[in-house]
């Protein structure tokens, strides 16, 4: 068992293995004090970070790269732990938190500023870093979502505050430990555990931290966005969503319906992006429902740990509960996987069909493994069903037809879609929500930019 408690005056957390429910460490929750004093640390770093050459910050994000790469094994093994990750998505987590840092080490001598014809002079303009930024984690991809804020946000000479999610702090704390064996001054990334009601709020409350980056549920979210308002700080938020998985009659149906489970079951549908709306045109429903049901009960469900499992648990009893309240007895269940007896807080992959329109089910984000199928008749209806949803995070689109593609890609209002494929997060491509999913965007070219402020310098030439 990991012991990570901090002493100090906030209290002290268990945490837990949600394949076994067992406490596998526990963990300090800071007091707003603590917070206060962490977020002091952080402004007096910021000076020296932002002044240190580029090349220089760019050559410590590297070794805090290649720190990751080192400990790939037990940051796997701690998300597969803490958070009942998949052994290999486990690892596909570290690679990717390792690339992004290695990545954003590519920002601190790319971020140019223009100079701008003026009479009189010239202008030019620098992107400023912020100060202190503060990054709000939530328990889903703990170290994967740490790592796009944290990444450009140091990059950009900002210093940051990270506060992970109470149930899956483990990840985080070690990354801020890799941190500064790689050689990061002190005080420049701090991880700061405890709740959100306390960590988290006071990072929206404090003047000093100039900018929050949150991810997390809607909810929240918009009480951050509030909360940010009173000083008119900064602010990226990456919400919830209900994302459309759209299949034509004239896709490979058969293709399709062996990988939607993919695009809504993957880390048990506690995906933010997951294709839990899976819409299918009604001249191949049958067709496609055949295919769907076998493909569900095939996942193969259990030890996170084992190589050979496909989908781990869900997070928390609570959540478990929550999931299940999505699924009445009186609801059609057209496909049902298989979960393990035992402790642990298994939900089985789950398709509903057929559904009312107006369920709990098909409108509300469940972050479960629970899909629903719901058909359609053409183009147009399906773009208005895909739509009818007040977020817009993901979606896919199964066709053979380029024009109909291309069509529904730029009618179905989300910030991330993919075509023939449910891919849609890739550090060097932009992230990010349209509507109530979230306002702004990470990952991508531009990632360090909203990290920073543009200023303006004019120099008068004359004399
Ligand atoms: P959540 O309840 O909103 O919590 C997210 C984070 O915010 C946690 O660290 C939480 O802390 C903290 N928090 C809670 N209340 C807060 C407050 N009043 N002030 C400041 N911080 C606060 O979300 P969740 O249940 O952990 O995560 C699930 C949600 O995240 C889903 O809706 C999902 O769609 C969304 N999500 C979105 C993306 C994206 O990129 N768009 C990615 C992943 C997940 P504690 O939990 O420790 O109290
Ligand atoms: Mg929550």
């Amino acid at each position: 068992m990991l012991d990570v408690a901090g002493g100090g005056e906030g209290s002290d957390v268990a945490v837990r293995n949600p394949a076994t429910s067992e406490v596998v460490a526990t963990v300090h929750a800071a007091s707003e004090r603590e917070v206060d004093e962490a977020v002091a640390r952080a402004a007096r770093a910021s000076g020296s970070w932002r002044e240190m050459a580029p090349g220089d910050r760019a050559r410590l994000l590297r070794r805090f790269a290649d720190a990751v790469d080192g400990h790939r094994e037990e940051l796997a093994q701690l998300e597969v732990a803490n958070a009942g990750h998949v052994v290999g998505n486990a690892r596909a987590e570290a690679e990717h938190v390792r690339d992004v840092l290695e990545f954003s080490s590519g920002f601190p001598e790319r971020l140019s500023g223009r100079q701008i014809p003026v009479g009189g002079g010239v202008s030019l303009t620098f992107h400023e870093p912020l100060g202190v930024v503060g990054v709000i984690v939530p328990w889903n991809f703990p170290m994967v979502i740490a790592s796009w804020g944290v990444g450009p946000a140091l990059a950009a000479g900002n210093t940051v505050v990270l506060k992970p999610a109470e149930l899956t702090p483990l990840s985080a704390l070690r990354l801020g430990e890799l941190a500064l064996e790689a050689g990061l001054p002190e005080g420049v990334l701090q991880v700061v555990t405890g709740s959100g009601a306390v960590v988290g709020w006071r990072f929206v409350t404090h003047p000093a931290v100039r900018k929050v980056c949150f991810t997390g549920s809607t909810e929240v979210g918009r009480k951050i966005m509030a909360g940010c308002a009173e000083q008119v700080k900064r602010v990226t938020l990456e919400l919830g969503g209900k994302s459309a998985n759209i299949v034509f009659a004239d896709a490979d149906v058969a293709r399709a319906a062996e990988e939607a489970p993919v695009g809504v079951f993957d880390n048990a549908g506690q995906d933010c992006c997951a294709r839990s709306r899976i819409l299918v045109q009604r001249t191949v429903y049958e067709r496609f429902m055949e295919k769907l049901g076998p493909a569900v009960e095939r996942i193969r469900v259990g030890d996170p740990g084992d190589e050979d499992t496909q989908m781990g648990p869900l997070i928390s009893e609570s959540h478990r509960r929550a999931v299940a309240s999505f699924v009445s007895p009186d609801q059609a269940v057209a496909a049902r996987g298989r979960v393990p007896e035992g402790p642990g807080y298994w939900f089985p992959p789950t398709v509903l069909a057929p559904v009312d329109p107006s369920s709990r089910a098909v409108t509300e984000e469940i972050f479960g493994p629970v899909a629903v199928v719901i058909p359609f008749d053409d183009e147009a209806e399906a773009v208005r069903v895909a739509n009818d949803t007040p977020y817009g995070l993901s979606g896919s689109i199964w066709t053979r037809d380029v024009g109909r593609a291309l069509r529904m890609a730029r009618a179905v209002q989300t910030g991330n879609l993919s075509v023939n494929s449910h891919s849609s997060v890739r550090y060097w491509t932009p992230f990010g929500g349209t509507k109530q999913s979230g306002i702004g965007r990470e990952l991508g070219p531009d990632a360090a930019v909203p990290f920073t402020e543009e200023k303006t310098v004019f120099i008068a030439t004359d004399g």
